[in-house]
């Protein structure tokens, strides 16, 4: 029985795990932190730190095919595994990932076939730079290139003063300045390439934020057209084969209120958005990257049900006005027509922290979203307003 590895303990690589497991695959993690998601799961742990050469040797030792579950893992170490094995995706393209300014180049230079271009932006490296910024780009975001998610490393700044005071407080981090687009909702297009060249596209998943963390995913999107639908899969597929991807990727696209199509970023890896693909399509997420990994076929992406998927934040284990985290009720939780809870046995919840999500799934996406509103009641979260 041969086993698969993964850099990243956190719930990516959990779920990861569990669709190897379910393939016949053992699964060995490289991951720091004692007792992580992911390492809860798998058969082996290398508890080293990401660039540590004798981590990698004994996670090259424990097999020859490897992945990542988070961007940020260095290039260099997917670079040193790929010398002794197969790594999905490779340095090169998980690095352009990286850093934004280098995706928004490529995206750019994707646009010519995908008819798809990012915002209108600006690198910001020193005051110089905040001094030529285009007036046109206000009000505008400051994003760090490197390392933001979940909309941290992000400022919106209203005017050039606004821009110098948020460029100072980033200490140097390099940034870019994008302009603030009215955005009517978003989506995102999960695609997967083998090694052969073949490629899938899932259908598109409208996203809503909360404070700039995914708070839903509905799928199908409530308000996407045949026409963007269709442009956005393609510029997906476009991306990932002009990328020469091997793997699970995720684009994030903004639609504008005048219909058109932005591309925002991608993750080189299975997505929070995708999550609902386990109790909804055919083939999930993490089976399809266990699939690219081993150099197997790629399965089915076909949806068999609509899908309203709620994130958990650590918020959810707390009462109002409580420092004391509980676990909440999930036995109501579970009643709730068509619920499949995920948790992802983090030792300890904190607040904005991700620890796990529901997929309701239904006959109809109605019906889904119903058992989500219901499920907001009982955790004491905000219901979203229905589309
Ligand atoms: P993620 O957790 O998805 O990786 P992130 O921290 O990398 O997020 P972005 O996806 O770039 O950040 O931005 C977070 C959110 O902020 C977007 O989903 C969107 O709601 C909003 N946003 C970002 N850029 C713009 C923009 N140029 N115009 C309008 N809204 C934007
Ligand atoms: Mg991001
Ligand atoms: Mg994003």
């Amino acid at each position: 029985q041969s086993c698969l590895g993964i850099m990243g303990g956190g719930q990516l690589g959990r779920m990861f795990a569990h669709a190897a497991q379910s393939l016949g695959y053992r699964v060995a993690v490289l991951e720091p932190e004692a007792g992580c998601p992911a390492a809860q799961v798998a058969e082996h742990h290398v508890g080293t730190g990401y660039e540590d050469p004798d981590g990698l040797a004994a996670l090259s030792a424990l097999s020859r095919h490897v992945t990542t579950e988070f961007e940020n893992v260095p290039a260099d170490s997917l670079k040193a595994l790929a010398m002794r094995g197969f790594v999905a995706p490779a340095g090169d393209c998980v690095s352009i990932a990286q850093d934004r300014l280098v995706e928004k180049h490529f995206f750019t230079r994707c646009g010519a076939q995908t008819g798809v271009y990012p915002a209108p932006h600006w690198g910001i490296a020193d005051q110089k730079d905040v001094a030529s910024a285009s007036e046109t780009l206000f009000p505008g975001i400051l994003k760090t290139v490197r390392m933001g998610y979940d909309g941290k490393g992000q400022v919106r700044v209203r005017d050039r003063e606004e821009l110098a005071a948020a460029f100072a407080a980033m200490r140097g981090q390099v940034c870019v300045l994008e302009k603030m687009l009215p955005l009517a909702y978003e989506v995102s297009v999960l695609t997967a390439r083998g090694v052969d060249g073949a490629a899938e596209v899932y259908p598109i998943a409208e996203n809503v934020h909360r404070d700039g963390i995914l708070f839903t995913t509905l799928v199908p999107s409530p308000h996407v057209s045949p026409d963007v639908a269709e442009k956005a899969q393609k510029a997906a597929l476009d991306i990932i084969g002009e990328l020469g991807y091997v793997g699970v990727l995720c684009i994030e696209f903004f639609v504008l209120q005048d219909g058109s199509l932005v591309v925002n970023e991608m993750a080189p890896r299975p997505h929070n958005s995708g999550h609902y693909t386990i109790d909804a399509c055919v083939t999930s997420q993490f089976e399809q990257q266990v699939r690219t990994l081993a150099q197997l076929p790629l399965g089915d992406v076909r949806q068999h049900s609509p899908a309203a998927m709620l994130n958990l934040l650590g918020d959810v284990w707390f009462e109002p006005d409580s420092e004391i985290a509980r676990e909440p009720a999930w036995d109501k939780v579970l009643a709730l027509p068509g619920a499949n809870l995920h948790l992802y046995g983090k030792a300890e919840a904190r607040r904005a922290r991700k620890m796990g999500h529901i997929t309701f799934v239904a006959a109809t996406l109605a019906e889904a979203q119903l058992a989500l509103a219901q499920a907001c009641d009982i955790l004491g979260i905000v219901a979203p307003e229905l589309a």
